[in-house]
């Protein structure tokens, strides 16, 4: 059964996407079964993936338009399958407003495909609307990918009591996979009080692996591909691999 993780953060430019869509590479390098979702009406995660302008996405799934299988892109890369958004994903919140089973639609679609994987992650939308609480709802963890700036922290304890109020209300089991630092320049000095400030203010797990500036990171999506496959020797590249090496070595 897929370990099921969701990559949040209301925060915009923090690094899901890239996270998202390069942990996933790096497991499936790593002979792991990885579902990608792309949850963002923007459809970043599908255009880093080479996937621009998907006409069928998960909305008309959720909306109950066409099965999963339809919308299914398999070994988009490596051992990694994708389900794209687009920006008909950007009605549901008000689409949604009055049906009682809002927050469990991505759940039920999820629980179907877990078998088939071993993670699934899914990359949300800069905000804590109804498709990061589907998210949230669905998931077995979060992980919440910080910026190393200045008003990161604010953000982090809006994202915390979030998903506080989504165990009480709707998935008791959630846990927390870890803070990821991303964007990290050791010659600033910001960088390092950003990290020094959330181990001390913040009770969470922080995964080992820091993800540093890397400009070979911002430049793969241009070409649709993630990092390990468009410069695997880089700093990004290696940086994404450890971080694959910290959720594995989490699940023995
Ligand atoms: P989000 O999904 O949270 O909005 P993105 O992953 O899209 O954030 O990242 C925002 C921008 O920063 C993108 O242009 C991306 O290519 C770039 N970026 C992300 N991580 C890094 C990094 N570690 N080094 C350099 N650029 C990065
Ligand atoms: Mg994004």
């Amino acid at each position: 059964m897929a370990r099921i993780i969701t990559i949040a953060n209301q925060k915009g430019g923090v690094g899901k996407t890239t996270t998202a869509l390069n942990l996933a590479a790096s497991l499936g390098e790593a002979k792991q079964k990885v579902l990608l979702l792309d949850f963002d009406p923007q459809g970043n995660a599908g255009s880093g993936l080479g996937v621009r302008d998907a006409e069928k996405s998960i909305y008309e799934v959720l909306s109950g338009e066409l099965p999963v299988e339809d919308i299914l892109h398999t070994e988009i890369v490596e051992n990694v399958d994708f389900l794209p958004g687009n920006r008909n994903l950007a009605a549901m919140d008000a689409e949604l407003a009055n049906e009682e089973n809002k927050n469990y639609l991505l759940k039920d679609i999820l629980d179907k495909m877990a078998k088939n994987y071993d993670y699934i992650f899914i990359d949300c939308p800069p905000s804590l609307g109804t498709l990061t609480i589907n998210a949230l709802t669905a998931s077995d963890s979060v992980l919440i990918p910080i910026q190393c700036e200045y008003y990161a922290l604010e953000g982090l304890s809006q994202m915390l009591e979030t998903i506080q109020t989504v165990r009480e209300a709707l998935n008791e089991s959630l846990s927390i996979e870890g803070i990821l630092f991303t964007m990290y320049d050791s010659r600033n000095l910001l960088s390092q009080d950003v990290v020094r400030a959330v181990k001390e203010h913040f009770n969470v797990k922080i995964f080992d692996t820091i993800i540093p500036r890397n400009v070979r990171l911002a430049e793969a999506p241009s070409h649709g591909l993630p990092i390990n496959l468009y410069d695997g020797s880089s700093t990004g590249a290696d940086a994404y691999r450890k971080l694959a090496g910290e959720i594995l070595e989490k699940e023995v």
